[in-house]
This record gives C-alpha cells, structure tokens and sequence, in this order.
C-alpha cells in the first residue's frame, strides 16, 4: 500500500513515511493510492469482535510495515480504560431506525480522543522505522478541543514531547482548566494574549522559522504538528464507520448486507471522509449526510459544485464545526477526480488566491451520488436539543444536535428513511452553556458550576475526566504575547 500527495501522485510513499511527514511538501495530502475492499463474510466475523479487534482489523490493511502484534499493542493502549465505557464507541438506539454514534467517552469528552489515543503511537513507530533519531515536539495552536485532545494523546509518550498554545480569551472555563491541569511529564501549556488566529499565525511563524529549525536540530528536536491531515489522524477514524455498522447488526436496526446512512457533524471534514472511505471498502453506506452549522460552506457547495468561503464568519454554539476552509475536501475531490492532481492543483490555488471554486460536471455527480448536505443555526440547534430533551429524555450536545436535525430534514425531504447512525462528537456536559440554555435552565455561572447544574437539572452524570478536574492543581500559568512565544519553544525543549 502506497500513499501519494493529491497534488502530485509521483510524489509516493509507505505508511510509515506518510504519516512521519504529515503535510507533503507540495502542500498536498498523503492519501492511499487504492483502498482494500472488506468482504460481507469480513464484516460479519468483525461484528462478532469488540472495538479493539475492529481497530486492528481495519488498520492493517493500510498498514503494510506494521505487524498485526504491533497494530494490537497501539489499540490496546489508545481503547482500554482510558474511556469511559467498556466499548470505545458506543452505538445507543433512539428508535426503530436511528441511532447516535457515541465517539466522546474518552479522556477529554469529544470525538478528537478516537484519532489522538492512537496517533501518537502511530506516528513514534513510523518515526523509528524511517530512520528518525530526533524527538519529535508537537507543536498546537487550538481554540479548544484539539490542544486537550493532543495533550492526552501524547502525554508520556517516549520520544515525544508535546507545547500547546491557547488564546487566553477564546476558550471555555472547563477548556481553560482541563489545559492547566493536564499532567504528564512531557507536556507544556501556555496562554497567549489574543484570539486564536494570533495563536494560529504564532504557531505558523515558528514552524517556518529556518533558524529555530536549525537551532533545535542542533539540541537533537524537530517540530511536528498533530492536525486532522496526517494519514495517521484519520485511519484511526475509519474504523468506527465498521463498528458502528456492525452495532447496528447487532442491535436489530439492520440485516448484515442492508444499507444504512451516516449523518456527520462537520468542520475540516475529517471525520465525514473517513465514512466516505470506508463505503468505498464495502461497508453497505447508502448515503453520507454532511451536517454544517451557520458557516454552511459545505452545504452550499454539496448543493451546487462551487466551494465559495467568501461569506461571514459565524461564531456559533458548536464552535468545533465553525470553519470555512475544510482541509480534508481536497482528498474526497482528488478520489472523485480519478486522482487528477493537476487538476486539484488549480482547484487549491483558486481557492487560495480568489476564495472559491467550481469543480466539473463528472465530480459533481459524484458527489450527488454519496453527499447530501444540510445546515442547522443556533436557535434550531437550542430547540433541537430541547425538544430531543423533553420528549425523548435524551440529553445531546450542540455538534450532534446538527447533525440529528439535519438528519430528520433530510429524512423529511427526500423520503429516504434508510437506518441511520448520527455521529455524536462531544458529551453534552463539554458544552454545558448552551445545553443548560436549550432545556430551559440558566447559564450564568463559572466553568464547572455549571457542570454540577447540568448533572442536578437532567439527573445524568459528569464524565468522570471532567468529575476529576476538581481535585487537579493547575500546573500553567504562563501567559505571553504572540511575539514571546518563540522564546517559550526554546525553553520548553532546553
Ligand atoms: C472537530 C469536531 C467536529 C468536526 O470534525 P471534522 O473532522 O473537523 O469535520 C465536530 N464536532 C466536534 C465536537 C469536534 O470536536
């Protein structure tokens, strides 16, 4: 199995080197060159498998220098007692035909911990096995979910060391303090003065610094980055189409051979694309539903063929779906383009230079033939949620309130009531605010006040990583300007 960059195929590469590079140096994105198919006998012995077998299962077929031994040693440390349920990813039934996907009970309550649990583990073999005699820094500008997420994940993790930048007014309370407290002995956290683009553009700056590149090469260190791009962020995430499948066998929604639809919340359309790529395995997808909130960049361009991001930025109640530029189209474009990197080439650099583009007639029918898409904005999210709340006593957060309301539109428009699993990305309890606020409580307290009076309004229980922040001290109080953060790199790795 070879990987090649969707901006220049000759450009190839094995898993190992692709996930130990991340971006490819055209820009492109390492992406494989064909996709295994899972036979239907496959998938009814992975039916009779707990998540971890999935996971293994799944991940060799992409995997061609790693040894099943070595596949199950990762699974093993990235889905055990680190979440919160004996099954890493949950299906939970609503009724007779739908069901949510539960991908939040891991360490930090959001969907980030499916690909972060492991990509650590991933990305240190790949380094040894290219030779890499440096240790890798992670280094993460985040505006919330990712920065814990990679903390987490890479937390005493040997060969690693991992420095995360916040904007000290753009997160939550609980955000703030689960960053402060994060524990582990390779871990840093600093605050930066600003909004998250002055932590993004900080971050940007330092990677593209020749002379601190140089510098820490020196002290035996380079710089790495954890985002959804690297192939080894999102072959973890294949895995949970399979299960999620399979749990729906299980529990009666579907026959093995039926079909089911997915609908996903999204942003840098990660996690959406991995259902893509697990349909083109074999795995029985009718349709895959793209759910945006009021930044519907993505429904525009599902419904018309034009990707236009010049429009207004919304900041909404699901905050890690406002994005207008999805990094991961490019490789969903390069497969419907019969992997025409000349022609994603000019598509990118349009987009860089007038914001927009418009792809052919033959990836348009494409796209119609898998993508429907549909967008929710923040009053219909509140009332989604409470509705869901008081009639069903079901408790959801604002990303999967999108996407279980998109999903009923679809469903109330084109008549297309095939079984589906919405895609939950986040516990209710890491959106407190707003969750109070759509069931009809107030919302005027500090950050884990609120957590104690979502627990006593619906009688539902804290997720035990947010229960145990309590007892934590807080270990990072450094807070800099954007131009100090350089100097916090050459500290963190002396
Ligand atoms: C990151 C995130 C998303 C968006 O996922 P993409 O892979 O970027 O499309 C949705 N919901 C939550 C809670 C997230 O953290």
């Amino acid at each position: 199995m070879r990987y090649v960059s969707t901006r220049d195929k000759k450009l190839n590469m094995t898993a190992a080197q692709a996930i130990a590079t991340g971006l490819s140096r055209d820009g492109g994105l390492f992406t494989p060159e064909s996709f295994p198919i899972v036979s239907m006998a496959e998938i009814g012995e992975l039916c009779k498998a707990d998540y971890r077998a999935r996971a293994v299962k799944i991940m060799k077929l992409f995997l061609d220098e790693f040894s099943e031994e070595e596949i199950a040693g990762f699974a093993a440390k990235a889905y055990s007692d680190n979440y919160d349920t004996a099954d890493s990813a949950p299906l939970r039934k609503l009724d007779d035909k739908t069901a949510f996907l539960e991908l939040w009970h891991g360490p930090t309550c959001a969907f980030k911990d499916m690909a972060l649990q492991m990509l650590p583990h991933l990305l240190t073999a790949s380094l040894k096995k290219t030779g890499e005699t440096r240790q890798v820094c992670i280094l993460v500008a985040t505006s919330g979910d990712t920065g814990k997420a990679a903390l987490e994940g890479f937390k005493d993790v040997e060969g690693t060391s991992i420095l995360v930048f916040y904007p000290e007014d753009g997160v939550s309370d609980v955000q703030k303090l689960q960053m402060t407290t994060q524990e582990g002995e390779n871990v840093g956290v600093c605050a930066v003065k600003g909004n998250f683009d002055d932590a993004q553009s900080g971050v940007k700056a330092i990677f593209s610094d020749e002379q601190l590149r140089a510098e820490l090469d020196g002290r035996g260190y380079f710089l790495s980055s954890a985002n959804s791009i690297n192939w080894g962020r999102l072959l973890p995430q294949v895995v949970y189409y399979f299960s999620a499948y399979c749990d729906m066998v299980n529990a009666d929604l579907v026959s093995l051979g039926d079909k089911v639809n997915f609908c996903v919340p999204t942003g840098n359309f990660g996690n959406i694309l991995a259902g893509y790529y697990a349909r083109k395995m074999g795995l029985p997808v009718n349709r895959l539903v793209c759910a945006s909130n009021a930044n519907n960049v993505l429904t525009d361009f599902i419904k018309t063929g034009t990707y236009d991001r010049n429009r207004p930025f919304h900041t909404t109640v699901s905050p890690s779906m406002d994005i207008l530029i999805s990094s991961n189209l490019e490789r969903l474009l390069f497969d419907l383009s019969g992997m025409d990197d000349e022609q994603i080439r000019e598509w990118m650099a349009k987009l860089n230079s007038e914001g927009r583009y418009t792809v052919t007639g033959e990836v348009k029918a494409g796209l119609d033939a898998v993508f429907s898409g549909g967008f929710c904005d923040d009053d219909m999210t509140r009332e989604t949620i409470g509705k869901l709340y008081k009639e069903r006593g079901c408790l959801i957060d604002t990303h999967t309130a999108v996407a279980y309301k998109v999903l009923c539109d679809y469903r109330a428009e084109t008549g297309d009531n095939t079984p589906a699993a919405v895609v939950s990305t986040a516990s209710p309890y890491k959106f407190c605010g707003a969750v109070l606020e759509a069931i009809g409580e107030t919302a005027d307290a500090p950050g884990l006040e609120l957590v104690d009076k979502l627990s006593a309004a619906t009688g539902t229980v804290i997720p035990k990583p947010l229960e145990a922040l309590r007892s934590k001290t807080q270990r990072f109080r450094e807070s800099v300007e954007k131009t100090e953060m350089k100097e916090v790199v050459k500290g963190f790795l002396k």
